[in-house]
């Protein structure tokens, strides 16, 4: 559940459209191909480079990358490994990697926590890659990957993203709600459709429903998303993004498996649902599904009309939604409390934060900006209704005004709000400090936080139950 910066290079275009002249020449190109249910991707390389990282990886829980569970070389002298959580394609014996590289993939879905999920895979057959997992880096030597840095968004830009060719011998693919034949991408930031798909356009959102996906999801979507979204808009002002498309995947019934996987994207939202625990709406999941399009829905403020300035703050957007999620539910269904939510993201903030909250993602930490960023929240919005009565949108409401412009929400800005609905800087103090150096009692840290900020709580032992 992840958002993009707004993609300054989007470019999507039929093969023959001249290349925009802004973007560095790539190092690297790429040809997905789609053909009698097989999957090739063709690399071709523009230099001698023993090992070339792929900019975004993210490793899985046995600490390999995705792609190396789903991704064969078939060219030899050249090997796909995962080398300091990132994927890399490397040379064999230290040699360069050979210029033209053939793989064979095998698609499927897998829900990453940082990143985009590279595939939605739909009950048709029909796949959605993520546009921007080809890129590659090259690097003089392996003894680089130790100290790259976390993002290595900067250097796709710099050495040139890969130019991504889609290709699918069936016919045209999906892509930014336009059929076309072999376009080209480069860092377009979108998912890619290959395979039967249908786009309904909406006054409110125009959607991609896979057909397997339990009616009551689909149902719920139309009459719910539109509804926490005239919430929203009524309390903050417009998103940032007007009417986009939702698209909604279905894996199927997975035994023994809930899950609602999403992120958003400019002009895109993609909910990726799995398993037997989803079929029926009884009332814990119909509300699981709410908080989920309540969390995504938000991103169009938080991340869409403003967004954070570097990903060390992501618990401002991903806390932010989270706490925009309950609300936005309790507002449309009063019966709803939300106390167990909430209640999860302290019991799960004082799991994380012994360490630097701010840098947790390094530590494949990937829920405690949820976690502690909403507890900030939680925060913010109780010294808020001291001050005021107001709640959790009567915080953002002025932050996001006061920084449509630049369309940037920063840490400092956000604290120093703190600091004025509080009039007390101890609060401010109590965050900065988990988010940089962590505590060695979270318990105690967060408890002193809700005791500041006046949020209703009692100490019990190792946890801080919110009353
Ligand atoms: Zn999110």
């Amino acid at each position: 559940m992840i958002l993009s910066l707004a993609a300054a290079l989007a470019v999507l275009m039929p093969t023959a459209a001249p290349a925009p002249g802004e973007t560095p020449a790539a190092p690297a190109t790429a040809v997905v191909r789609h053909e009698a249910g097989a999957w090739t991707l063709d690399l071709t390389l523009d230099r001698d480079a023993p090992v070339w990282v792929f900019g975004e990886s993210e490793p899985l829980s046995d600490g390999r990358g995705w792609r190396v569970h789903q991704w064969t070389v078939e060219t030899p002298g050249v090997a796909l490994e995962t080398v300091a959580g990132r994927d890399v394609l490397r040379g064999v014996d230290g040699a360069p990697a050979p210029r033209r590289i053939r793989l064979r993939l095998e698609p499927s879905f897998v829900d990453l926590e940082a990143n985009y999920d590279p595939v939605l895979t739909f009950s048709t057959g029909a796949v959605a890659w993520y546009s921007e997992v080809f890129h590659l880096i090259p690097l003089d030597t392996a003894d680089a990957l130790a100290v790259l840095p976390r993002d290595l968004g900067p250097m796709i830009d710099a050495a040139g993203p890969t130019r991504t060719t889609w290709s699918d011998a069936e016919g045209a693919v999906l892509a930014k709600g336009e059929r076309l034949v072999d376009p080209d991408s480069t860092r377009v930031g979108t998912y890619i459709l290959f395979g039967p798909a249908e786009v309904v356009p909406g006054e409110a959102l125009s959607t991609v429903v896979d057909p397997g996906l339990p009616a009551w999801i689909a149902a719920e979507l139309s009459s719910y998303a539109p509804r926490v979204a005239e919430h929203y808009a009524a309390r903050l002002g417009p998103g940032g993004v007007a009417a986009p498309t939702v698209m909604m995947s279905w894996t199927g019934p997975t035994p023994d498996t809930s899950s609602m996987a999403g992120s958003v994207l400019p002009g895109l939202v993609v909910m990726a649902f799995e398993g037997d625990g989803v079929l029926e709406p009884t009332t814990g999941v119909r509300n699981l599904a709410r908080w989920f399009i309540g969390h995504e829905s938000a991103h169009f403020w938080l991340g869409g009309a403003v967004h954070y300035e570097t990903a060390l703050d992501s618990w401002i957007t991903e806390g932010g939604a989270d706490l925009m999620a309950v609300r936005g539910l309790q507002a449309v269904d009063p019966a709803y409390g939300g106390r167990s939510r909430l209640q999860a993201a302290v019991d799960d903030c004082i799991g994380f934060a012994h360490q630097p909250v701010s840098t947790s993602a390094d530590r494949g930490e990937f829920r405690a900006h949820y976690a502690c960023g909403a507890v900030f929240a939680l925060a913010a919005e109780t010294a808020q209704k001291r001050a005021s009565g107001g709640d959790w949108l009567d915080f953002l409401q002025p932050l996001i005004a006061a920084n449509r412009a630049d369309g940037v929400l920063s840490r400092d800005e956000w604290l120093s709000a703190l600091d004025r609905v509080s009039g007390d800087p101890a609060l401010r103090r109590d965050i900065e400090r988990m988010l940089d150096h962590g505590s060695d009692d979270p318990a105690r840290a967060i408890a002193g936080l809700f005791e500041r900020a006046g949020v209703p709580h009692r100490r019990e032992g190792a946890q801080v139950i919110l009353t």
